[in-house]
């Protein structure tokens, strides 16, 4: 069934957006840092390895922005890319290494509290959750920093070529219905491939929605 929200124009909304140069801004250390903008915000968050930089990468059709803005050493930063000056999006640190020393996942949370409360462009963050794995402890203390900051929120499958559909399916469900149990998460549940494109095409309209309209 067609989902109503992509229908074609949407579709042709979503590809003209990010047919757009987008430019890597700054990276970010501390909220002081993070330059101010008129423009709305998209955050992309998730665990490390979920597939973020692969994403930013797909959306954008750049093989390289998300990974060459990612130095070694300093992961615990927030990087900012402008999209055609219509929408900026703000890759945030990935989390939930099993090893991480305490003190990093300290700053991590204050790092990501303080953007969450204190960015007032931000639109809306998309929580990317591999398909294989589903919801992980760590996704749901970043999902209740979002509600503590009332935060809009949308869950992104990734990797949905890694699973059989009947798989991809159960994970779908189980998201949505852990969702709708919380109050600042978006009820709809995309899934991705960014090896594949599956999902691409309707994630660049759902962010089209949300981005300065085009000038005329
Ligand atoms: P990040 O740490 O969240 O930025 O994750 P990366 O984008 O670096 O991806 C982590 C690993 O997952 C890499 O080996 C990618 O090649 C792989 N990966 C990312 N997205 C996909 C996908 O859609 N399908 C498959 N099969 N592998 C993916």
């Amino acid at each position: 069934m067609t989902d109503p929200e992509f229908d074609d124009s949407a579709i042709e909304a979503g590809r003209l957006l990010f047919a757009q140069t987008c430019d890597f801004v700054i990276g970010a250390a501390a909220l002081d840092q993070v330059p101010p903008t008129d423009l709305p915000e998209i955050a992309f968050a998730g665990r490390s390895n979920v597939g973020k930089s692969s994403l930013v990468n797909a959306l954008t059709g750049r093989t390289t922005l998300a990974r060459t803005s990612r130095s070694p050493g300093r992961t615990q930063q927030l990087n900012f890319f402008d999209l055609g000056g219509r929408l900026i999006l703000a890759d945030l640190p990935g989390y939930g290494f099993a090893r991480a020393p305490k003190e990093q996942v300290k700053a991590w949370t204050e790092l990501v509290r303080a953007y969450f409360r204190g960015r007032a462009p931000l639109r809306r963050v998309l929580l990317l959750v591999d398909a294989r794995h589903g919801l992980k402890a760590s996704d749901r203390e970043t999902m209740a920093l979002m509600d503590e900051a009332a935060v809009s929120y949308q869950a992104v499958l990734t990797k949905a070529d890694k699973v059989k559909p009947s798989a991809l399916d159960a994970c779908l469900a189980t998201c949505v219905d852990d969702l709708a149990r919380r109050p600042a998460a978006h009820p709809h549940v995309l899934a991705t491939s960014s090896r594949t494109g599956t999902g691409i095409a309707e994630l660049r309209a759902t962010l089209a929605a949300l981005a300065e309209p085009a000038a005329r």
